[in-house]
């Protein structure tokens, strides 16, 4: 599934180099042979993102290589979920929901919550990406920007 970054994880993940909990999840993202897409949007991403300019300079560089997608429509959704959701993370939630981007990225223990509550994300689960062993998540599937926009799963070359 596509990826979304919690801004709570650009410190770590956006470094030079990554921290080694991050390396797949950063490859995946930026190598030529790999596949990877992070989705991101709503005003609240924007924000962050402002607030943290490696990250941003990284969103850049990604979305110039297709390998980021923006997300419209995140912050009615975000309002949509808001009381449904136990973390103050609802962009998160709404972004996962609107671009079927499943696997988050985050060490937020209510954002964790939220994204394995099936009555916020569901066919798929959403799941929780912390660490290097968690490489597997790292793949997408048929409810993916990605898939949808290709209409099957590809390869760079
Ligand atoms: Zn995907």
């Amino acid at each position: 599934m596509c990826v979304i970054i919690d801004a709570n994880r650009f410190a770590e993940a956006v470094a030079q180099p990554p921290a080694s909990a991050y390396r797949p999840l950063i490859d995946w993202l930026l190598l030529p042979r790999s596949d990877g897409v992070a989705v991101f949007g709503g005003s609240k991403y924007a924000e962050e993102l402002r607030r943290a300019p490696s990250a941003q300079r990284f969103f850049v560089k990604l979305v110039q290589a297709g390998r980021a997608k923006p997300i419209a429509g995140v912050d009615a959704e975000a309002d949509a979920v808001r009381a449904r959701c136990v973390s103050d993370d609802e962009h998160i939630v709404a972004l996962a929901r609107l671009s079927g981007a499943r696997v988050v990225c985050t060490e937020d223990g209510d954002l964790m919550s939220d994204v394995r509550d099936p009555r916020l994300l569901a066919r798929p689960r959403g799941r929780v990406y912390r660490n290097a062993g968690h490489r597997a998540l790292l793949h997408h599937d048929a409810g993916c920007q990605r898939r949808e926009a290709r209409g099957r799963h590809r390869k760079r070359a």
